[in-house]
């Protein structure tokens, strides 16, 4: 068998271990004692609107249209809408042939290094710390190598010396995550403008495409009105949109996403061909049916996002108090937090005696640093702050 797949399917994923060892706390001490903070699951309710639209789908009892397959690249009604509400909101003008339906950010993620890197030619793409860990694995199965470039420890925004020290002749694309998981960070106008300027820069130096990926599951969870999530495709040519439906909508079993390859990208309708040709190569053609029907009715809409504000406010507030460093999230529903101690894996550890269940950041590119994902009941985190307050006190 392939090795390498082997080891992949054995190695331990750090969030999981612990989710495992909540729910053996759970069973043991009663689910109300255990501050589970490690995984990132929605618990905000899906929109009404989605959950009426799945209902009135389900009764219409059209059974190929709602169950069977649509065209691999997704139904164009569905890539139709996604198309209309981009440009009413961003006042682009795509068409339903510039997208590709998919599973989800994973499946975009996997698919655009596919249709982008040939193995064994030394692609490199670089990513910013913190970053979600699967990108080490999507970024090495589609044969390129994943270049970490350190962001500013103070703001976890870009550092655009260490950016630059990163490119060589093989820098393929450069992947972003904003708002990022874990440290909830948005990446602001100024840094998206001077991102681009640095990528046109590059292009000309090096005399080839590089691609500007960026990973959006959480575009719209913000959290205040003076943030906003610039929309990448209008500051630089050759960007990618890789979305998820998955915490927009609460919805992340469901598993939908898109790509967006823009008319304006570097040979656009080519990479489009090697788009289809990559999910077809990993089988990842005809995205859910049911899934994209309900998409192409309710795309737009949102779950209610003030909920996971008041739960940040509440988590930051009492922490920072409390003595603990955290990057201030502007989005998604992630905490980053500065362990008590330079071994993240040993704070963690530590926080387990006080039934607090925190995920180490090694594996984000970020040591000495944990994630906490607020995606849970205020009142968990209400009964949870004596706990982090034993666990600062511990410490002194
Ligand atoms: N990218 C980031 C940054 C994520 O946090 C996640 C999921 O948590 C994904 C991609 C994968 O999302 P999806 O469920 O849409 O595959």
């Amino acid at each position: 068998m392939n090795k390498k797949m082997e080891q992949l399917g054995k190695a331990p994923s750090k969030i999981r271990e612990i989710f495992e060892y909540g729910n053996k706390r759970r069973a043991e001490i009663g689910a109300e004692n255990v501050f589970d903070y490690s995984l990132g699951n929605p618990n905000v309710p899906v929109p009404d609107v989605v959950k009426k639209t799945y209902s009135e789908l389900l009764a219409a009892k059209d059974d190929v249209y709602l169950h069977g397959y649509t065209s691999a690249q997704g139904a164009p009604a569905t890539r139709q809408a996604i198309a209309d509400d981009l440009n009413a909101k961003y006042g682009t003008s795509f068409r339903a042939d510039n997208f590709y339906i998919t599973c989800g950010a994973a499946a975009s993620l996997r698919i655009i290094f596919g249709a982008l890197i040939t193995p064994y030619e030394k692609a490199e793409v670089i990513t910013f710390t913190p970053y979600f860990p699967e990108y080490r694995v999507f970024v090495q199965s589609a044969g390129a190598a994943l270049v970490e470039s350190q962001s500013d420890p103070d703001t976890f925004q870009i550092d655009f010396a260490d950016l630059e020290s990163r490119f060589t002749p093989n820098t393929k694309a450069v992947l972003i995550n904003s708002p990022n998981n874990p440290s909830g960070v948005v990446f602001r106008e100024e840094s998206i403008i001077r991102l681009a300027a640095l990528l046109s820069e590059k292009e000309k130096e090096y005399g080839h495409t590089i691609y500007l990926i960026t990973d959006e599951p959480y575009r719209e969870l913000v959290y205040d009105d003076t943030v906003t999530v610039p929309f990448v495709t209008k500051y630089y040519k050759d960007a990618i949109v890789c979305y998820s439906f998955s915490k927009s909508l609460s919805m992340p079993g469901e598993r939908i996403g898109y790509i967006l390859i823009p008319d304006e990208a570097a040979e656009a309708p080519d990479l489009y061909a090697a788009v289809c040709g990559a999910g077809r190569a990993l089988g990842y053609v005809c995205a859910p049916s049911l899934a994209q029907h309900v998409i192409e009715r309710c795309v737009g809409a949102v779950s209610d996002l003030q909920y996971y504000k008041k739960n940040r406010d509440l988590l930051y507030n009492a922490l920072t108090e409390y003595g603990y460093t955290c990057v201030h999230p502007d989005g998604a529903f992630y905490l980053f937090m500065k362990a008590l101690e330079p071994d993240a894996s040993a704070f963690c550890e530590k926080a387990k005696e006080y039934e607090l269940l925190l995920v180490p950041a090694d594996s984000f590119g970020t040591p000495g640093y944990v994630r906490l994902a607020y995606c849970v009941t205020t009142e968990l985190i209400e009964r949870s702050l004596p706990a982090f307050k034993k666990l600062a006190e511990s410490y002194r």
